[in-house]
């Protein structure tokens, strides 16, 4: 798998296709807005979901994806249930992280109540190491080795204490119209199928809650939490409140 002509400024791991959404469309939406370049793997189609089925659920991601708008979104079909940190799960992940080589990965806070979810955080930071690795396999010629500046966690159900918030007070709404392309697996008065933990009619108020306790944190409406795995450099602290961003730490050398 050859590289992207044009490398992402951020790459999002999900382990099933409606989390990125969920937990961090607000941030995905308000990444593209400034310009930059960003994409999802999902690492599986959530075919364990005891609602809809995985066609239907196929279409609810690609209508997710119009909506977000993002650069690339690819699936690594690993088994739902079953993600872990495995050498075949790392070595699909850094093909694509060698192929599209994001400034950024973040991925789920590795502490998660769900096991898939802190499986796919301890999964991108083994991969996030090897990626750089020049004879590490990863699908692709040694010489496209690529490891991400930096990796932060994102909040699926286990809240954490974040590094960052992000504003998401701009994007709310269409990160909610993405959230709802995901229409089986929530509460439809008359056609539901079997209760799971967001199917309940409360789901999204739990959601708009968490964002709203997370954007009075910061002054805003809504915010979405990352905690950095290792803390990103900075060119000096003033800059980072102000918004001119990061210094540039990326292409370590194994
Ligand atoms: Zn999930």
């Amino acid at each position: 798998m050859q590289p992207l002509p044009d490398s992402l400024d951020l790459l999002v791991v999900a382990a099933h296709p409606d989390d990125a959404e969920i937990s961090i469309g607000g941030t995905i939406l308000a990444t593209l807005s400034a310009g930059h370049r960003v994409g999802i793997v999902d690492l599986t189609r959530g075919e364990l979901s005891s609602r809809g089925t995985p066609e239907l659920r196929a279409q609810e991601t690609a209508a997710a994806t119009e909506i977000l708008g993002v650069h690339f979104r690819t699936c690594l079909d690993l088994p739902d249930g079953a993600v872990r940190d495995t050498d075949e799960a790392r070595e699909k992940l850094v093909a694509v992280v060698r192929h599209t080589r994001p400034r950024i990965l973040l991925a789920p806070w590795r502490d998660d109540l769900h096991p898939d979810h802190a499986g796919a955080g301890l999964l991108a930071y083994r991969s996030l190491y090897l990626g750089g690795v020049k004879m590490y396999p990863g699908g692709t010629p040694a010489a496209i080795q690529h490891r991400p500046a930096t990796l932060g966690y994102y909040m699926c159900h286990t809240p954490f204490d974040p590094s960052v918030i992000v504003d998401v007070t701009d994007h709310w709404s269409r990160k909610c119209e993405a959230v709802q392309c995901y229409a089986s697996q929530f509460h439809q008065p008359g056609q539901d199928g079997p209760p799971t933990k967001i199917s309940r009619p409360e789901f999204m108020l739990a959601v708009e809650g968490r964002a709203r306790d997370l954007g009075s944190r910061v002054g805003v409406e809504f915010g979405e939490a990352l905690r950095w795995q290792d803390p990103p450099a900075v060119s000096n602290p003033v800059d980072v409140i102000t918004g001119k961003g990061l210094s540039s730490n990326e292409s370590k050398e194994a």
